[in-house]
């Protein structure tokens, strides 16, 4: 299944507790890009980059409330194109299973994603951050399909 991304993304951007500062400090590096689009975040995470930027960033509710569950939400109604997310590799979270489900939809749905900063400084600099692109969701009734038959 083709679904369409636009030259103007909408891009989540996340971070746990730990992670917090180094995606500030990255936003603040690339607000010039990132101003170039509809930014949305985790609550927390919403908060500080905006404060911490000047960026407007729309929050969801804070990751451990659900916000991960809003932005996969937002995934599978096909209103969040890209999504920065500085997990933290060496803490266990509460809300594990959210952040597990969050990673499983943006995989399913074919959006681009960064869990480290130099993934982010690749997506961000790539020719695409500023093109149309048709992305492939995986198409789950196909699947069905050929195991039945
Ligand atoms: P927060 O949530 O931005 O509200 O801290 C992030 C998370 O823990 O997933």
């Amino acid at each position: 299944m083709k679904e369409k991304i636009g030259k103007k993304k909408t891009i989540a951007l996340i971070a746990h507790d730990n992670r917090k500062q180094a995606l500030i400090e990255w936003s603040r590096t690339n607000a010039d890009v990132l101003g170039k689009h509809i930014l949305c975040g985790t609550g927390t995470t919403a908060k500080l980059i905006s404060e911490g930027t000047g960026l407007q960033v729309k929050g969801f509710k804070s990751g451990p409330m659900g916000g991960d569950e809003q932005v996969g939400a937002s995934i599978v109604d096909g209103k969040i194109d890209m999504m920065i997310f500085f997990w933290d590799p060496l803490t266990a979270q509460p809300h594990d299973p959210d952040v597990k489900a969050l990673l499983r939809i943006s995989v399913l749905y074919d959006i681009p994603v960064a869990m480290n900063q130099s993934t982010a400084d690749f997506l961000l600099k790539s020719s695409l951050i500023e093109k149309e692109y048709e992305n492939h969701e995986i198409d789950y009734y196909d699947r069905i399909r050929k195991d039945n038959f």
